[in-house]
């Protein structure tokens, strides 16, 4: 696929072949002046748009490298080890920015170049009438874009070595940073239990747990319901067999890579699909199964995360509050405040 690529700073049109191809060419321009910094909490930093891989119809991949091809700073190699972190992405024209947080890298073999390394890649879901994200969907490759980070949003003790992560559509996306993150802490164990409206996001996933009741017409209700408008077409006749001949999503693979990079070390990554469309929910006792196993467990060393849309947040924990101008925890709520949690902590992100 031919495209053209402006470069920042007059003079500069480049023709590529292909995205792999600008992305690598694009580093070696003399950096603009003032793009030294790679990222920085309070300042934006000019990053360029490599690549675009798209995930589904309303979400994709952006890719984004330093501007000045520079690598990523400390903060963000420490935000790795340990944090769920996002970047602040901005709307020039409006002078808005929103969250995004960024996958962590997974190439064959687990080797990422230093470059590379530097790179933030983001999956954003374009929101109906969404300022930011539908600008975003709108940039062709090799647009500017300015980012600021990272942002902590939970750091995980050091002591947690089991999670339950109980994620809603692009909710995956802080998952993936803590699949990541445990896959270095040797014993850990972490399920994910991913909830989407569509098949489409999770093209070809296969449920670690079949075991657990995954066809059309599983019992039981879903968040979404209530928590937003009937526009949605009308469900399609899938279920996960059929799922299972599919080519598997982007998405679905790079969770399969992670799996694969934590069996070294851990005591496995396990993730199950459920697909509103399918009528295949997260159910009280999926997260209860995994909450009394019979392994012994330090205390204080399991915890459960929950990513996703406020709603999808509030019917599992509860609503987050604000007070004085920063967003809480709020008391523990929604469905996970019914069980017995024993030791287990709870986190909202
Ligand atoms: C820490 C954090 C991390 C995040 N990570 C990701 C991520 O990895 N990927 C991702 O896709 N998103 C992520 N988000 C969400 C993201 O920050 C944005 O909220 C999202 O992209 C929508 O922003 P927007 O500007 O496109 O939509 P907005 O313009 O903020 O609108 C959001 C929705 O509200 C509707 N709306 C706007 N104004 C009104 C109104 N007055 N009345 C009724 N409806 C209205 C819009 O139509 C739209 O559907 C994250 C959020 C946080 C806080």
């Amino acid at each position: 696929m031919s495209r053209i690529s402006r470069i920042r700073g007059p003079g500069f049109i480049v023709i590529f072949g292909a995205s792999a191809a600008s992305g690598a060419a694009y580093r070696y321009l003399k950096p603009p002046p003032g793009a030294e910094a790679p990222l920085h909490p309070y300042n934006f930093s000019p990053y360029t748009l490599i690549d675009r891989q798209p995930v589904s119809s309303t979400s994709a991949i952006f890719t984004l490298a330093h501007t000045g091809g520079a690598g990523p700073p400390e903060s963000v190699k420490e935000a790795w080890k340990r944090s769920v972190w996002s970047v602040q992405v901005k709307q020039p024209q409006l002078q808005i920015a929103r969250a995004y947080t960024p996958l962590p890298q997974i190439l064959d073999g687990g080797y990422v170049s230093e470059e590379e390394a530097g790179d933030i890649r983001l999956l954003i879901r374009q929101e109906e009438g969404g300022e930011v994200s539908t600008y975003l969907h709108c940039l062709s490759e090799g647009s500017s874009i300015e980012l600021r980070g990272p942002n902590i949003e939970h750091e995980l003790p050091h002591d947690i070595r089991e999670v339950i992560f109980l994620a809603g559509g692009t909710g995956i996306a802080p998952a993936m940073q803590v699949a990541q993150a445990l896959g270095r802490r040797t014993g850990s164990k972490m399920h994910i239990l991913w909830a989407n409206r569509r098949r489409e996001e999770c093209v070809g996933g296969i449920n670690d747990d079949r075991t657990i009741a995954n066809a059309a017409g599983q019992e039981g209700s879903s968040w979404w319901k209530g928590f937003f408008s009937s526009s949605q077409p009308p469900p399609e006749e899938l279920s996960v067999d059929n799922a299972s001949s599919q080519t598997k999503g982007v998405i679905v693979q790079e969770l399969e890579a992670l799996k694969e990079r934590s069996r070294a070390a851990t005591r496995g990554l396990h993730v199950q699909y459920y697909v509103d469309e399918e009528k295949t929910f997260i159910k009280p006792g999926d997260v209860t199964k995994r909450l009394h196993t019979e392994e012994p467990a330090e205390k204080g060393s399991r915890l459960i995360l929950i990513s996703g849309p406020d709603g999808f947040i509030e019917y599992w924990a509860g609503k987050k509050l604000w007070l004085e101008g920063r967003e809480v925890q709020g008391p523990l709520g929604g469905v996970l405040a019914t069980m017995d949690l024993e030791d287990w902590k709870v986190f909202k992100l």
